[in-house]
């Protein structure tokens, strides 16, 4: 049995990590301060006797003796990251500095959740972890992807000076049962205004893409990745490569819930990427990883959550 730190454990990934992790037989913290989080994620694993729920800010140090560290502590949705910039940045960095010193004291392997948008608005397509990006970083976005490339940064540093097993993980759109209906993302947007019967909001033209991953594919994407030899740090992209437009998705949702939403487009916000695929060859061959759930199947389960909560 493994004793292992979840930040960021009460949020949409964290919760079906935690999940993961302690039906595998792992003792697992689960560490949050419950800004984008909450305890309904977990509250069905708070029997478990081998679960603990710690309420925690990531950017002041913690103290615990564990073996694994998964640091997922920050809010995800642009709407949400963007409420108080200052203090996303200060998540990102300050918390990869607390976890990434807890690790070093107690010699325990840590893994960075980062993001595609490290890339940016990317000017290469498909992103491979070779491209270091196009990002602006004075705009509305930077407060996340400067944030989550100096934790990256900070992950790197750690490991060279100071010999701390580190793993990185470039997570692209990931989507799924939990995430929250009011959180702004894309999918849950459109999904909570389709079963409304609500106008579904396209912004810009919609003909930006993302590739969408079901949690689950994530999931054990990085389970593999922290199972991995100390000498491969990553980073490593873990995205489903099927590209969609908004308008596709907006289509596609509409057709599932047999609903009488009218698409309507609003303003594309600054500095939106308009392309974005993973390449994932590298995961393929250092984890013999690839996402198994498609689009189609993971938005029914999604759309059935949805149908449990939306009113
Ligand atoms: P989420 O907002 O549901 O979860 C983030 C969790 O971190 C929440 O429970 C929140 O309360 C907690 N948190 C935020 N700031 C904190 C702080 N200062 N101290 C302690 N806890 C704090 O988002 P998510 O989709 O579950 O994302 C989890 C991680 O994965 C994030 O680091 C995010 O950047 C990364 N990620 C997610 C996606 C995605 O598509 N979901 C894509 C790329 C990267
Ligand atoms: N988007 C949209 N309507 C919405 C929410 C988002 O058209 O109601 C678009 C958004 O502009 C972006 C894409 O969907 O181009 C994905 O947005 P999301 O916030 O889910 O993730 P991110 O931009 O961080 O990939």
């Amino acid at each position: 049995m493994k004793s292992i730190l979840v930040t960021g454990g009460a949020g949409f990934l964290g919760s079906h990590l935690c999940e993961r992790l302690l039906n595998e037989g792992n003792e697992v913290i689960c560490l949050d301060n419950y800004f984008t989080g909450q305890k309904s994620n977990v509250v069905h694993l708070m029997d478990h006797p081998y679960f603990e729920l710690v309420r925690h800010d990531v950017t002041t140090p913690f103290f615990v003796e564990v073996d694994e560290i998964y640091n997922l502590a920050c809010p995800a949705s642009p709407v949400h990251y963007q409420y108080n910039p200052i203090k996303t940045v200060k998540t990102s960095v300050m918390g990869a500095i607390n976890m990434l010193g807890l690790a070093k004291r107690i010699k325990a392997k840590v893994l960075q959740a980062s993001t595609s948008e490290v890339y940016g608005d990317p000017e290469q397509h498909p992103q491979k972890e070779t491209y270091w990006g196009h990002v602006n970083p004075i705009g509305p976005r930077a407060c996340y992807d400067e944030g989550k490339r100096c934790a990256e940064t900070l992950f790197v540093n750690y490991h060279q000076q100071n010999n701390v097993r580190i793993k990185i993980v470039r997570i692209f759109n990931t989507y799924g049962p939990r995430m929250h209906p009011h959180d702004g993302r894309v999918v849950s947007n459109f999904i909570v205004q389709a079963l409304q019967g609500k106008d579904i909001t396209i912004y810009g033209n919609g003909m930006q893409t993302r590739s969408f991953q079901y949690v689950d594919d994530l999931v054990e994407g990085m389970i593999r990745l922290m199972a991995t030899p100390d000498d491969f740090t990553g980073p490593v992209n873990i995205g489903n490569p099927g590209e969609f437009t908004m308008l596709e998705l907006a289509q596609l949702i509409i057709q599932k819930t047999n609903s009488k939403s009218k698409i309507v487009h609003f303003p594309l916000p600054a500095d939106d990427p308009m392309q974005r695929r993973p390449d994932i060859s590298l995961a393929k061959k250092v984890l013999d990883w690839e996402p198994k759930v498609p689009l189609n199947e993971g938005l029914d389960k999604t759309i059935a959550f949805f149908k449990t909560i939306v009113k």
